[in-house]
């Protein structure tokens, strides 16, 4: 994952760098580290294992001058974090520096040819094998430093966004990319470059998304120029940024995360807008509307995901079953591409991720189109990989995610869906004007609905600290709430670290049962559904076995409130739309259980947030 960034202008690049950084940090804070070539024509390299602040701390009262510069925030693949394995790496004459966001599978080969030949290496790192040997390349084929780059990214396997700069060349910076994502911030006479436009929007808001296996020269006078690695020449298209740098402050929320969640009415109406007509009796989504036939006349649906996209992929299962009729699979990307699965022209696939760089989606989309079939993507970055990579697709339209634990991106992928489903069942006749009519009326209430939930935040709160302290978490629904409970405790353990189970409430009896004694908490969703009853047995057979129930109920329902030990009632909805407001205690529960833990809610540990390595 890791975040890159660098500058090359006429400021000082180092308040830009570190900045940057910050912004990057959600991808990985295993280390950080910064090069500058400063006006003496000194290449300085400093590095930090832990966060940004470690590394800001330690370089305090050193020479941070020079207006070129790279830097780089760590989740580390090959090598532990460790100040030694932390980015930038130099190669051996220590003239090059480079910043890499990816995985160069094949640094084993390259680096046992390179110590033949006299090379030691100092980390373990697959990036420090990468410079070295384009430094190598640079010595033996007598060349510039963009040839040896273009000539070493025809050696490597895997995935990269890169940076390279020169010492005794401080006028240019190159950056290449293939499977990770780059950006190019172009402002007059300066360039910077990241991993996501976060870094750059202050400065510019024009943008060039590098393309797979491009390479860009950076030169601080000149236009940028890119050059593919087989050496064709291509026109930079220079586009637009949507993003405004208030979606990238906490806004005096304590954590993003907490910021995200009271976003979500917000978002909600934002990814519904445009879509829902004024009238509220139409879901016009562009990218069906030009692919109408190919969603009529499909004949399957395999969504494709990872992590909390999945669960919304579960639900999207459940949406285009009931409304459109269409038989739906719902794959692991991880798994999928793996395996030898079944395509035909004739399935739709739909990839469903927040950052639109999940590298087991964009593999797995890969697959499905080299099977003839149409993929759709489901995504938040505008720009990204997965919108660039597939043949039509929806946005979700929520802002900047900065908190690793996925909220408004969630709800908005599950918005998406509902509304996709309600599109295409309308349009094959698979849904009554009524059915159709009052899923759209219901759809615009959400977001009212949820700021209710919210005012609530409080009560919930205080639930969390009973059980701040317990070891273990059972989630159950049954439904449409079944991956409600898998995304519930997808969240408790992501940010707290407390283990925790999502299962189907009746596969309880299956097993999960037997873990059930008095310190064991069961969230349970039992709203008003078709299997409200079948719940309510689930509560029973809970209770009988002392477990410690906390039901999320509907407003006003006596009977669970009698039988539960506590009770978080939130408005009633019809049911396929109840994901949207049952997941939203949830959010709140395990970001106070996380937060009485002294969690780093925003940066958990282990984790970053766009995985852009398999
Ligand atoms: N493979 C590099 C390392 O471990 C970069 C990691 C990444 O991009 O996630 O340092």
């Amino acid at each position: 994952m890791c975040g890159i960034v660098g500058y090359i202008g006429f400021r000082e690049a180092y308040p830009i760098l570190i900045k940057g950084l910050h912004r990057l940090e959600y991808r990985g804070y295993d280390s950080a580290g910064v090069a500058l070539i400063n006006p003496q024509n000194r290449l300085s390299v400093y590095k930090a294992k832990g966060r940004v602040d470690e590394l800001e701390k330690s370089v305090k009262e050193l020479d941070l001058s020079g207006t070129i510069g790279i830097a780089h925030t760590r989740w580390a693949t090959h090598g532990e974090p460790s100040n030694i394995n932390a980015h930038p790496h130099c190669s051996q004459t220590g003239s090059l520096a480079l910043i890499h966001n990816g995985i160069i599978e094949n640094y084993a080969v390259i680096k046992a040819n390179l110590i033949q030949k006299g090379y030691t290496f100092q980390s373990n790192t697959d990036t420090e094998v990468l410079i070295q040997y384009i430094e190598y390349i640079k010595a033996t084929h007598t060349c510039d430093l963009f040839k040896a780059v273009q000539i070493a990214l025809n050696h490597v396997v895997g995935a990269y966004a890169i940076a390279v700069m020169e010492k005794g060349n401080p006028d240019q910076l190159i950056v290449a990319r293939k499977s990770s994502p780059l950006v190019v911030g172009i402002g007059d006479n300066e360039f910077f470059i990241a991993s996501d436009a976060s870094p750059i929007v202050e400065y510019t808001h024009k943008v060039i998304y590098l393309e797979d296996e491009e390479i860009a020269v950076l030169h601080r006078d000149q236009e940028p120029k890119i050059v593919t690695i087989s050496n064709i020449e291509k026109t930079p298209e220079i586009k637009e940024l949507e993003m405004d740098l208030s979606q990238l402050e906490k806004g005096g929320y304590p954590h993003f995360m907490l910021k995200e969640i009271f976003e979500q009415p917000e978002t909600l109406k934002n990814c519904m807008s445009g879509r829902i007509n004024v009238e509220g009796t139409h879901v016009t989504l562009s990218g069906i509307i030009d692919h109408k036939d190919k969603f009529i006349y499909a004949d399957r649906i395999l969504i494709i995901a990872c992590g909390t996209s999945w669960h919304a992929g579960l639900i999207g299962e459940y949406l285009f079953e009931e409304f459109c009729r269409i038989p739906v699979e719902v794959e692991y990307a991880s798994e999928f591409r793996y395996r030898k699965p079944v395509i035909h022209a004739n399935d739709i696939v739909i990839a469903i991720s927040q950052s639109g760089e999940t590298a087991d989606s964009l593999a797995a989309i890969e697959l499905a189109r080299a099977s003839g079939a149409f993929v759709y993507g489901i995504c938040n970055v505008v720009g990204s990989s997965i919108p660039r990579n597939t043949d039509s697709g929806s946005y979700t339209h929520c802002g900047h995610e900065i908190g690793v634990a996925s909220t408004k991106a969630f709800t908005a992928q599950v918005t998406v869906l509902t509304m996709m489903a309600l599109a295409i069942a309308e349009e094959k006749g698979t849904i009554t004007k009524e059915h159709y009519l009052e899923t759209i009326k219901e759809l615009q209430h959400i977001p009212s609905k949820i700021k209710k939930i919210l005012a609530i935040d409080g009560k919930i709160k205080e639930l969390s600290a009973i059980f701040t302290y317990a070891q273990n978490f059972i989630y159950l629904g049954r439904g449409y709430d079944y991956p409600i409970a898998l995304e519930g405790a997808l969240k408790l353990k992501e940010i707290s670290y407390i283990h925790a189970e999502g299962y189907p409430a009746a596969e309880m009896k299956h097993g999960p049962i037997a873990l059930i004694d008095n310190e064991m908490p069961v969230v349970i969703i039992a709203t008003n559904s078709t299997v409200y009853e079948k719940v309510l047995s689930n509560i029973q057979e809970i209770k009988a076995r002392k477990g410690r129930v906390i039901a999320i109920v509907n407003e006003g329902d006596e009977v669970i409130k009698a039988l539960a030990d506590y009770c978080i009632e939130i408005p009633s909805t019809i049911e396929c739309l109840d994901p949207l407001l049952s997941v939203i205690p949830l959010q709140l529960l395990a970001y106070h259980i996380a937060v009485n833990k002294r969690r780093d809610v925003d940066m958990p540990r282990n984790l970053a947030k766009s995985v852009t390595v398999e």
